[in-house]
């Protein structure tokens, strides 16, 4: 028993319509009273109007609940008479918006919903990480998931066949609106469905899939064989499409692996350079030898200095072809060695004194002396002869500032002004 028929009416429905009807009656209510097609007539913009908040209304199963039992009273107390959506609005909401009112209606029927591409579980997405070697000599890693596939005992439908059905109390969504009367207020509010816990479905316990409890999926492990090709990079991703996770009704997600290569003792990798840091001393250096460099595939290196060759502190050197496999290519990148020369402390001599004359003499026949170049003090100037002191660890690094002028925060004491002032003096 509905309290008022009047939406009914404007309508031309029994108040018993069903949804379908009362669909059917607007939309022959709205093409013919439509604004559009009466000239503008405010007799049926008005008619237009009241069809539309009445369809409004009706088709809202809350709503219709609520005009039901208090009428149109009901609705305003309930704060829901007034702010109905436009005519307009709902107009192009119902015949989809395309091309004005009257342009795309007669064409296909329901041009309102669009779909976005099937849906997808998620991507399982991991990180993994790669030795130098392994990424030099080139391996498969089997790694291991753990990801939900659809159950094979119930085929994903939580129980036996026939035995799911759609939940009644919320329709399949899972989620309810309630009313509650506060006073003259009727307050609405979401919940999560109570019949099914928000499922949407209800399956009896005893027909309950026993394998997957109802749930639909298991989880499985599964073991993916990722190739780490020689010479990959960083960054470098492998999709296996399709092997993520199974969920009813949607695409199977991804599993992707991005390859990060962990850091090396010895070498650093740029692009599919490798750079090595050597430490040789200084007799080894000038008067040359060998050095051995243990490589990614359990090769030795060895590498000989030639005497005279003279490798300067921090001097780079290359080995062609010893760096990294380039990736899907036959190639190799460089080896590049960056030397760093170990000078001794100090050189003394057999009485652990000074050097002898004679040791001086015997550099001094190899050690080229033309290289110490320097200002010379001009024949009048005058002289005074002094030694060097050592430097205190604190007071070295104000030095190195100083003479760093990157270090130095004060323009002006550019240490290159300075001695352009000395000069001038
Ligand atoms: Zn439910
Ligand atoms: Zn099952």
């Amino acid at each position: 028993m509905v309290k008022d028929t009047k939406y009914y009416d404007i309508l031309g429905v029994a108040p018993d319509a069903s949804e379908s009807q009362l669909k059917t009656a607007y939309r022959k209510g709205a093409l013919k009273w439509h604004p559009d097609k009466n000239a503008h007539s405010p007799d049926a913009a008005e008619k237009f109007k009241d069809l539309s908040h009445a369809y409004e209304v009706l088709s809202d199963p809350q709503k219709r609940q609520i005009y039901d039992q208090y009428g149109e009273e009901g609705l305003e107390q309930g704060g829901m008479g007034g702010q109905g959506m436009d005519a307009e609005d709902l107009f192009a909401h119902f015949f989809g918006s395309g091309g004005g009112p009257f342009g795309g209606m007669f064409g296909g029927g329901g041009g309102g919903m669009r779909e976005t591409g099937p849906k997808k579980a998620r991507t399982i997405s991991h990180v993994h990480k790669v030795s130098l070697e392994d990424i030099y000599r080139g391996k498969v890693s089997k790694l291991a998931l753990q990801k939900s596939v659809i159950c094979p005992k119930c085929d994903g439908r939580g129980g036996k066949e026939g035995a799911v059905k759609k939940c009644t109390g919320c329709d399949g969504r899972g989620m309810k609106t309630m009313m509650r009367q506060m006073g003259p207020m009727i307050q609405r509010f979401q919940t999560v469905c109570p019949d099914c816990q928000g499922e949407g479905e209800i399956i009896r316990d005893r027909d309950r899939c026993k394998q997957c409890n109802g749930k639909k999926t298991i989880i499985e492990r599964k073991v993916l064989h990722v190739h780490v090709d020689r010479g990959v990079k960083s960054g470098h991703k492998i999709e296996f499409r399709g092997e993520g996770d199974q969920l009813p009704g949607v695409e199977p997600g991804d599993v992707v692996f991005e390859i990060e290569q962990k850091p090396h003792p010895r070498f650093q990798r740029k692009g599919d350079d490798l750079f090595y840091e050597a430490q040789i001393d200084l007799y080894t250096a000038i008067a040359g030898g060998q050095i051995h460099i243990e490589h990614l595939d359990e090769r030795w290196l060895t590498v000989d200095i030639i005497p005279g060759e003279c490798i300067a502190p921090n001097q780079v050197k290359m080995i062609r072809g010893q760096g990294m496999p380039s990736y899907r290519h036959h190639d190799f990148g460089n080896l590049y060695i960056q030397f760093e020369v170990k000078f001794p402390e100090r050189i003394t001599g057999p009485d652990g004194g000074q050097m002898t004359p004679e040791q001086v003499q015997a550099l001094a026949t190899v050690l080229p002396k033309d290289t110490v170049t320097g200002p010379t003090p001009p024949p009048d100037a005058m002289v005074e002869d002094f030694t060097l002191d050592d430097v205190d660890p604190t007071q070295q690094n104000r030095a190195a500032a100083a003479m760093n002028p990157e270090m130095d925060d004060d323009e002006d004491m550019h240490p290159g002004a300075e001695r352009v002032q000395c000069a001038s003096q």
